[in-house]
């Protein structure tokens, strides 16, 4: 499947690229992770913590596939609102997830302080600005539902919104604690440092075949070489629906720009991250080096999947966007650009755990615009039951779910 199209920024704000050999040996360990992205790499991680003889394989480039494509928003608040998620789960299940998520974020933050200082996220406020009144009515009574459950939030009126922005806005929500990042630049930070620890990466290594092995152990055919292991961390984001026969995720196109450099440290008001409630969405934020990053304007994607060329067009619907917010910056000029396959799970839960039909394997779908979150909630319930703890609250994300999801 083609993930991506265009010009991408990440790569340009971190050289050199470190490299990783390719497989060519019979290798066995403990735990194989297929996928060198933000999924694979923090498996990896939290593998590598607790001394597991691990070996992560990726079919192409490290950092290569959808998390090249991330514009790096890190948020505990999901895509689908904590009241929307208690009205489709029920109270139990969904502050479960939003509390999950709180940690995740914090687990983030603890792994980003062990990486260099250009590997780090950057802790940011968020703003979530309701798109007309009738979404201010919805945003205000989410606002009041985070309140009561403990989750940081303030209600900002329009005329705290026109004090602190340029637009104006019926309501938003406010959110300290909230991150960014650069996703290609945090998953080589992880993976020189999960190498260190004895973890074994290769690139340029498709896993495309797998035996029975000795001691109950499943051998993999990886590029030219092979890895027998216990347990399989499947980790290849949105190609994992090409595989499995329930796919009970959405695939679209989504896409993103961003812009030549501003010259000003505070872009905005605490260079947050900006985020609205109407569908498709429009996303922004800030870059280390001065830079606006604008995103969203989701579309469906194509039968013969994503369309080069594409994303010249939406990134000039991008910009325009971005001028019309913050007319101070008519003159910005767009200097990346592309388009991405982008998927969404039917129920806003990202997919985690084992399959009936491959006995052996865990999968780790956290889809969504909260993605890496979601990675982060799946890397360590996986890697918890791997090593001895088993986590009931899995059940909520089955692969298989059909029912309401319970966290006990
Ligand atoms: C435009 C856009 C913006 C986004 N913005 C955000 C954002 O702001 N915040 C956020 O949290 N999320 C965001 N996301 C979502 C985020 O990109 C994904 O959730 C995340 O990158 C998925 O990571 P992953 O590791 O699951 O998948 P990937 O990064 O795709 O990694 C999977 C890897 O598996 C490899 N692979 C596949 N098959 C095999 C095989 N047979 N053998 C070996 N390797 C294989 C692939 O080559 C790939 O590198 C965005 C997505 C898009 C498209």
């Amino acid at each position: 499947m083609k993930l991506h199209t265009g010009h991408y920024y990440w790569p340009s704000e971190m050289p050199p690229v470190p490299q990783y050999p390719t497989l060519t040996e019979e290798l066995k360990c403990e735990v194989l992770i297929v996928g060198g992205g933000i999924g694979g790499a923090l498996s990896a991680h939290l593998l590598a913590e607790q001394g597991v003889d691990t070996i992560l394989v990726e079919r192409g480039q490290i950092a290569g596939g959808s998390s090249l494509a991330s514009t790096g928003l890190l948020q505990y608040a999901s895509d689908k609102t904590l009241t929307s998620c208690i009205n489709t789960f029920g109270e139990e299940p969904a502050v479960h997830f939003y509390r999950l998520s709180q940690q995740a974020l914090e687990t983030l933050k603890q792994i980003s302080a062990e990486l260099k200082e250009a590997e780090r996220l950057t802790e940011r406020s968020s703003v979530y600005l309701a798109s007309s009144e009738q979404d201010a009515q919805k945003l205000k009574e989410e606002f009041e539902t985070l309140q009561r459950f403990g989750f940081p939030a303030e209600w900002w009126t329009p005329e705290t919104i026109n004090e602190k922005f340029p637009f104006q806005y019926p309501g938003a929500i406010y959110t300290p604690g909230d991150a960014e990042l650069n996703p290609f630049a945090f998953i080589h930070g992880i993976l020189c440092r999960v190498k260190e620890q004895g973890v074994r990466v290769f690139e340029h290594s498709p896993v495309h075949g797998h035996e029975q092995a000795d001691g109950g152990r499943i051998r993999w055919h990886c590029g030219e070489g092979s890895v027998s292991a216990k347990h399989v961390i499947w980790a290849t984001g949105y190609e994992t629906q090409q595989f499995k026969k329930e796919s009970g995720a959405t695939l679209t196109a989504s896409y993103a720009i961003v812009t030549e450099q501003v010259n000003k440290e505070q872009i905005w008001y605490e260079n947050s991250l900006i985020w609205e409630t109407a569908r498709p969405y429009l996303y922004m934020r800030t870059t280390r080096d001065g830079r606006i990053i604008a995103g969203g304007l989701d579309e469906p994607l194509p039968p013969d999947g994503l369309q080069e060329g594409r994303e010249i067009h939406q990134s000039k619907m991008l910009l325009e966007e971005l001028h019309r917010l913050f007319p101070e910056y008519q003159s910005l000029s767009c200097e990346y650009a592309w388009g991405a396959v982008f998927g969404e799970t039917r129920d806003g839960l990202p997919y985690i755990g084992p399959h009936p039909d491959f006995p052996g394997v865990y999968f780790l779908e956290g889809y969504g615009g909260n993605g890496t979150v979601c990675n982060t909630i799946a890397a360590e319930m996986i890697v918890d039951t791997l090593t001895g703890t088993p986590r009931k609250d899995m059940a909520m994300f089955s692969l298989t779910r059909t029912t309401r999801p319970n966290p006990k």
